[in-house]
């Protein structure tokens, strides 16, 4: 099993990350991506990575919650890590207006500017889209032509919502915890996405699936998502793991 979307390198595992990761390991994931936040992020993405080499690859990007007056500098800052560092993917990118409007023009160009660098360097986006899926495809719609591939991560949405997105391109989604939660609407639009669209992922330390719900997320809980997974699909585990890493591994994410 793969986790596509992991802050363990964040500060709420600075007291067990060896042992996170070993349940991790022990659970059956093989490997964790590692989406980038701000440019002080990018240390700890890497001192992350140097541990658990086999098992982790890193995302560079600009969150948008992280989008501010100053972007074009940060930018220019974090486009400096291509040449000192592998990067997998941009991200996490995107728009969020979920707490804030304050900056969404500014959260438009910067999406705009990193989804350029999918282009350029062929890599693929791992999309943070909340409360703005209007202004992500309208972003996204600038390139067509020259449609960069990628993720919408930690998709909690419709039916209706895949086939707005699917009008624009043919995306995978990045399905976490919130498919265990009672109201979600994810099981009806997981048979829509189908099997070969889809990502697995924790967003941890959020987001955790039931029973772990309302805890800090870990990676070891992907497998309750996939289980919860083959459940709503009528599959097996095993095709479920089988699947979800082929996808990143076409993704290129692995
Ligand atoms: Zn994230």
């Amino acid at each position: 099993m793969i986790d596509t979307h992991s802050h363990i390198y964040s500060a709420e595992f600075d007291d067990d990350r060896p042992q996170v990761m070993q349940r991790a390991i022990d659970a059956g994931v093989t490997h964790i991506v590692l989406p980038n936040e701000n440019l002080e992020s990018v240390q700890r993405l890497l001192d992350t990575q140097s541990q658990w080499p086999e098992n982790i690859s890193l995302a560079l990007g600009l969150h948008p919650e992280e989008v501010r007056d100053d972007w074009r500098e940060t930018l220019d800052q974090l486009e400096q890590q291509f040449v000192r560092h592998q990067w997998v993917a941009i991200g996490e990118v995107g728009i969020d207006l979920y707490w804030d409007k304050t900056y969404k023009h500014q959260q438009m160009q910067a999406l705009e500017r990193q989804l350029g660098w999918c282009v350029d360097r062929h890599l693929p986006f791992i999309i943070h889209c909340r409360e703005a899926l209007d202004e992500v495809l309208d972003v996204l719609g600038q390139f067509r032509g020259q449609m960069p591939q990628g993720v919408f991560h930690c998709f909690t949405g419709t039916p209706q919502e895949v086939d707005c997105i699917r009008q624009v391109g043919d995306f995978y989604f990045g399905i976490g915890g919130v498919l265990t939660f009672k109201k979600s609407t994810l099981p009806e639009a997981l048979p829509v996405i189908t099997l070969d669209r889809i990502l697995l992922e924790t967003d941890s330390p959020y987001m955790a699936p039931v029973p772990h719900r309302g805890q800090r997320n870990e990676s070891a809980f992907v497998a309750d998502v996939a289980r919860c997974m083959a459940q709503v699909l009528d599959i097996t585990l095993d095709e479920v793991d089988r699947v979800t890493t082929a996808n990143a591994q076409a993704l290129r994410l692995v």
